[in-house]
């Protein structure tokens, strides 16, 4: 059965633009997956995520869950704390401002450590209140914050986590497989992502890559979820290699095809690929005139966050309308205080794409009304 697909480009945050091959490969013959094989297959891609970040299979583990990337949040939150343990926030965007919300949903212990989100956390600071709040035993962080496309310096707040006894929950759902991640050098004890983002695959598979000695800690803390509790899938994986409910058949074949090519890339060239897509973002918004929120440097080279300009005519919705009719999907942004869309330079995309992408967004601008090179009260 061949068919064709019409290649859609996606520059949202995820779900990203998939090959054929990979959307293929979940068409394949019924299978209950109870069975060997299946158990086979799922052995060997819970290895491959490992090896994503350097991970040594002695002391850690993938744990797979059913959901969209927030069933991680949820999960190594919930399930990583000791009774009157507290959490520290790294809070500097929407993702992490998700996880005071986990927290404050199961009335958890913690600490939003906030900062603006167009500047990086201050380590000093962060250091100053691991020091004065010897309760803390998890901090939290995200690594690149998807909403403004800001990286945030895992490594050392990681480093800082480990130096009062805290460990390190790196939430890298948009960044692991897209920038290079070795999770002992990183200082991260657990990290997360879902199959729909760095790995090209399809969404509704999310997996937490585990420190071991960790999770068997964890045996006796307070389980306040059932389905999203680590340590019970953890245990169930090994005893019996599966998830502990029904897994997401079909969309963990697509993962499995996605790994293949994910190697066959290899993590340097896929780097070099998205970094060439996100120049040639920032080359077509230059080009135009737009403005953005983060400064350059500060951006992990994957989401562009773009300022609305100031002219009349401008409406989202509309660019946003025309692109789609033409195959290009952009994603408006999640900045409370000022109005941004963003652009995004991951999923199975390259530099032509952006190219073919700017000349469709350019004949939006114009047949709006839009002035270019765009304008910006007080001036670009
Ligand atoms: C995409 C993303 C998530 C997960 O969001 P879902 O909508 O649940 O898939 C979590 N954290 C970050 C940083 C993300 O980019």
């Amino acid at each position: 059965m061949k068919k064709t697909i019409k290649r859609n480009i996606l520059l949202n945050p995820g779900p990203a633009t998939t090959t054929d091959s990979v959307k293929m490969a979940q068409v394949i013959p019924d299978i209950c997956p109870r069975e060997k094989d299946f158990a086979d297959l799922m052995k060997k891609l819970r290895q491959d995520l490992l090896k994503v970040v350097h991970a040594d299979n002695k002391k850690y583990t993938s744990v797979l869950f059913c959901g969209s990337g927030t069933i991680n949040i949820d999960i190594c939150l919930n399930s990583l704390i000791p009774q009157n343990g507290k959490i520290l926030i790294i809070n500097n965007g929407a993702y992490s401002s998700r996880a005071c919300e986990v927290c404050e949903y199961y009335g958890l212990n913690y600490i939003n450590l906030k900062f603006s989100i167009d500047e990086l956390p201050n380590l000093a600071l962060i250091e100053k209140t691991l020091k004065e709040n010897s309760k803390i035993k998890l901090v939290y962080s995200t690594h690149n914050e998807t909403g403004t496309g800001i990286l945030n310096p895992i490594r050392e707040i990681g480093a800082l986590a480990h130096k009062y006894g805290a460990i390190s929950v790196v939430d890298t759902t948009s960044t692991l497989a897209m920038l290079p991640i070795d999770i002992k050098k990183d200082n991260i004890d657990f990290c997360m992502a879902s199959a729909q983002k760095g790995l090209q695959a399809m969404a509704g598979l999310s997996f937490i890559i585990s420190n071991k000695e960790i999770i068997e800690k964890s045996k006796n803390y307070p389980k306040r979820s059932y389905y999203c509790n680590l340590y019970l899938q953890y245990e169930y994986f090994e005893e019996t290699g599966q998830m502990h409910f029904t897994p997401p058949v079909q969309t963990i074949y697509a993962l499995i095809q996605a790994l293949k090519e994910y190697f066959k890339e290899g993590e340097e060239h896929k780097l070099q690929r998205h970094l060439k897509t996100f120049e040639s973002i920032h080359k077509g918004l230059e080009e135009l005139g737009f403005k953005k929120a983060i400064k350059k440097e500060w951006q992990a080279g994957l989401v562009v966050s773009v300022i609305y300009p100031d002219d009349e005519n401008w409406n989202f919705e509309k660019i946003h309308d025309y692109c789609y009719k033409h195959g290009f999907t952009i994603y408006p942004g999640k900045i409370s205080s000022l109005n941004t869309f963003r652009l995004c330079s991951l999923g199975a995309i390259e530099e032509k794409d952006i190219k073919n992408f700017f000349k469709v967004f350019k004949e939006a601008l114009i047949s709006n009304n839009i002035s270019i090179p765009v304008i910006y009260k007080g001036g670009n």
